[in-house]
């Protein structure tokens, strides 16, 4: 079977690797969608990358071997695919929160990923893909889509309230369909038109390009000066970070989910967090999801009937996987997938 690695450098190969055989407790999932992620670009960009590991974390297929005592998935089966193997056994993996599990392997990270045409994968790693969702929204609510409504989860936004989105790529243009759907006003703030222009295709009832205007300011015009009471910064750019807190409204809440690589590291990442003590701000992290907030996504987008893939603005079929990346990299495009 066939995976994609990174060279380094920005530079891509579809190699071949030998069968998967599960063994006990595991499955053979015959890849039809993988999606291109934001975090793939760390890796992509990369000088130095294991040539040997298969990319991408967001994928959806079918269970095509089943090995020994596997009882959840048969043959066939459409699935999802949760994109941590995990312990199973730790605190936070019998809680269902397995991103936090000690022991955890991401697909695409210490694990092969998704940008292959199969995976081997835990027989809990499948979550269970109903006829009527797509294999390409079942790859997305394993990652960006699952991260945005986990992170939505704690915001709460209903009609009551404006919600910013800082930045929108995938993780945010996710957000901006949510907040929508749960009744908020939604601002949507980046710097390309093309997403701009996306975010308001999407739902978004006005949009800030933080090139053109100063975000905080125009923030705080279009709330009467008061600011937005949600704001969910999937950026992970430090500047959009300090903004989040500025423009924020008092007794505001706050969620940073933008990891944006070696940059978020540095340590006045959030400077001025002197002004959330002067206006009670809320301000938290969310990363990735539970495994239960698959069925609970699937149930709202259904409800709510959220099209996940209207997102998608390019496909590909896995063997231009190299072109799907360089179009991914111009940042002008939605979301781009694989499939196989
Ligand atoms: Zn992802
Ligand atoms: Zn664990």
């Amino acid at each position: 079977m066939r995976g994609m690695v990174f060279l380094g450098n920005k530079k891509t190969e579809i190699k071949e690797f030998p069968d998967l055989v599960p063994g006990p407790g595991e499955v053979v999932i015959n890849i039809k969608t993988s999606g291109l992620c934001g975090s793939d670009l760390h890796t992509y960009y990369a000088e130095y990358t294991d040539p040997n590991r298969i990319m991408g974390h967001e994928g959806a297929g079918i269970v095509t071997r089943i090995g020994e005592g596997v009882t959840n998935v048969k043959e066939g089966d459409r699935v999802a695919i949760y994109h941590f193997i995990t312990c199973g056994m730790c605190r936070y993996c019998m809680s269902g929160y397995g991103q936090f599990c000690p022991d955890k392997k991401g697909l695409g990270g210490a694990a092969d990923g998704t940008h292959a045409e199969q995976i081997l994968v835990k027989a809990e790693n499948c979550l269970p893909l109903p006829d009527d969702i797509s294999f390409a929204v079942g790859a997305f609510i394993g990652c960006f889509a699952g991260t945005s409504y986990s992170a939505m989860k704690k915001l709460q936004p209903n009609g009551l309230t404006t919600l910013a989105v800082f930045g929108l790529g995938p993780v945010g243009m996710a957000g901006v369909q949510y907040a929508k759907a749960m009744g908020a006003r939604v601002i949507g703030i980046d710097h390309i038109p093309e997403r701009l222009n996306h975010a308001k295709e999407l739902g978004a009832d006005d949009v800030i390009n933080f090139a053109e205007q100063d975000t905080v300011k125009a923030l705080l015009e279009m709330t009467d000066g008061k600011g937005p009471e949600l704001i969910y910064e999937s950026s992970g750019s430090p500047q959009a970070q300090k903004n989040a807190i500025e423009s924020a409204a008092v007794q505001g809440k706050v969620c940073l989910v933008g990891y944006n690589g070696p940059m978020s590291l540095k340590t006045d990442s959030i400077p001025n967090l002197y002004i959330a003590i002067g206006k009670e701000l809320t301000i938290m992290g969310s990363s990735v999801m539970p495994r239960h907030h698959h069925y609970e996504i699937i149930d709202f987008i259904r409800r709510k009937n959220i099209d996940l893939e209207k997102m998608v603005t390019h496909r590909f079929p896995f063997d231009r996987i190299d072109k799907a990346f360089e179009v991914f990299d111009t940042g002008k495009t939605g979301k781009v997938i694989v499939e196989m």
